[in-house]
């Protein structure tokens, strides 16, 4: 169990007009680059065969600050920083491409997709001082401190949101908090029609909320696609359609993390499926991937909590979960569209997903054994 680990702290930033000006003007310089490198590479390799890698065009930076003052204006690691991330877009794009995926090439980034970029090394274009933010050639901004910050800062991402700008502080050493044992475990199953359900029953639903946010959400969509392209009346709709994603957005945050607080204070061991090996064994959980996108970042989120408060999550591979009896352990094939576990052999009769979660807790339970 480790006495300290890496957080990131996320504030939002009171920047002054002129202040804000220059935050804009370098996402869109950083963009630029972003999309010039990726044009770069693309045009190498269809002419010569010659596949770039972030080293060499990095080595392309001090030129580049030297003939374009505006590039000269932004420090060296921010730039670095946007072509560290075309490389690991590229990075990935190819392991998918070796694990027989088939993914979309690395795109050029819209103003609507670049939000953000990172300064690499606190201390260097950026520090803290007196409450303040200091951003070579930006200046001293205002910060709204909602919370402690606690360890070593170590990168600050700087980035754009539909209500204006945030800073995301990430920070190494940060002491754990561990909470006292409770000798309570569970297994989690993510559900088609609840969010989750734990291995006594539970069900953890999606909160209401939700359906009144994704209606609003489809109205300020349908109102965007009724105005005229190019014109005030659109920019202004599309501005509230950014702010109902944003809405959505930090509402299904707000339910993930008040979850996961949750199970982490009741359970020391938290057992759960491994859901990306799930979507390349089995073909008929695919209809669950609707609900995987939610469930990759609770998971984040959960994994974070428990490292913090001193509790083990577990990933269980997830081979036949929901056709096992959990009751005799005997198969008891069925659909997606069967929502209740009978079993023929021993009577076992319950839920589905409260069948399935009583599997993940066991079959983690021997992995754990195994382990140990
Ligand atoms: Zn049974």
């Amino acid at each position: 169990m480790p006495e300290s680990l890496r957080k990131t702290y996320k504030y939002k930033l009171k920047p002054t007009s002129e202040q804000e000006r220059r935050l804009e003007d370098i996402l869109w310089r950083c963009r630029r680059l972003y999309n010039t490198a990726l044009e770069q590479r693309i045009t190498l390799w269809k002419q010569r065969g010659v596949s770039l890698c972030a080293y060499t065009q990095s080595a392309e930076l001090p030129d580049l600050r030297a003939t374009l003052p505006d590039y000269a204006a932004i420090h060296s690691q921010v730039l670095q920083d946007v072509l560290a991330r075309l490389e690991k877009t590229y990075q990935a794009f190819f392991r998918r491409v070796k694990t027989g995926q088939t993914p979309g090439f690395p795109r050029f980034q819209g103003s609507n997709r670049y939000n953000s970029f990172t300064y690499k090394q606190f201390g260097n274009g950026v520090t803290l001082d007196n409450g303040f933010l200091v951003l070579s050639k930006i200046g001293r901004v205002a910060v709204r401190w909602s919370r402690a910050l606690a360890g070593t800062p170590k990168t600050v991402t700087l980035s754009r949101e539909a209500d204006g700008w945030y800073v995301c502080c990430s920070c190494a050493d940060v002491p754990t908090q561990p909470l006292e044992p409770t000798g309570q475990e569970t297994g989690i199953d993510v559900g088609l029609e609840s969010f989750a359900t734990l291995s006594d029953g539970t069900m953890i639903h999606n909160p209401r909320c939700y359906r009144k946010a994704e209606r609003r959400l489809k109205t300020a969509q349908r109102r965007v696609s009724r105005r005229k392209k190019g014109g005030n009346r659109r920019r202004k709709a599309v501005k509230l359609l950014a702010k109902a994603h944003q809405t959505v957005k930090r509402q299904r945050q707000d339910f993930q993390h008040k979850t996961a607080l949750a199970l982490v204070r009741q359970f020391d061991t938290i057992y759960l499926e491994d859901l990306q090996v799930a979507n390349m064994v089995r073909n008929h959980r695919l209809a669950k991937s609707i609900n995987d996108a939610g469930w990759a970042s609770f998971r984040t989120i959960l994994e974070a909590k428990a490292a913090y408060a001193g509790r083990r999550v577990v990933a269980v591979p997830p081979v036949y979960t929901s056709q096992v009896c959990s009751g005799c352990g005997v198969i008891v094939s069925k659909g997606l569209s069967v929502r209740w576990h009978l079993c023929p052999d021993c009577g076992t009769s319950l839920h589905r997903d409260h069948n399935a979660a009583r599997n993940i807790e066991r079959a983690g339970q021997a992995l754990r054994g195994e382990v140990a």
